[in-house]
């Protein structure tokens, strides 16, 4: 299948870069502006190339049958963990420096090596934790 940059394709990037910070449901992303008219048939299959190109990541909070989108495609993003908060879906970007040393806890620990692209911490965030 040939790939073309799209209107909605474009849109969708704009929303997801414009809110890296972000974890979006289906209907978040079509009741966004600048998604106007764009199809919910359109998004899932624009989601689904861009998950396959590594810059959307589907995530689902444990005990909740949502799923959300967040934008993986951001500069540093594969060097670094992200976490999730269970509760409204939010993503944090871990700094470099503090993945590595979790990295490298982690080897030193246990021998195992972490893969941070595609690690994700789950828990709460303080807003949800009061
Ligand atoms: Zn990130
Ligand atoms: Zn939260």
């Amino acid at each position: 299948m040939q790939k073309y940059e799209t209107k909605q394709r474009k849109a969708l990037i704009k929303l997801f870069a414009e809110n890296a910070h972000k974890s979006f449901s289906v209907k978040d992303i079509a009741a966004a502006p600048g998604m106007n008219g764009v199809s919910v048939s359109a998004i899932y299959r624009n989601l689904s190339d861009l998950q396959d190109e590594g810059k959307v990541q589907r995530v689902t909070p444990s005990g909740s049958k949502k799923v959300y989108y967040r934008y993986t495609g951001a500069k540093n993003c594969e060097r670094h963990l992200h976490m999730s908060c269970s509760k409204c879906g939010k993503t944090f970007h871990m700094d470099v420096p503090a993945t590595d040393l979790l990295i490298s806890e982690v080897l030193s620990e246990s021998d195992f090596k972490v893969d941070s692209a595609s690690t994700l911490l789950l828990g709460t965030c303080s807003k949800c934790r009061k």
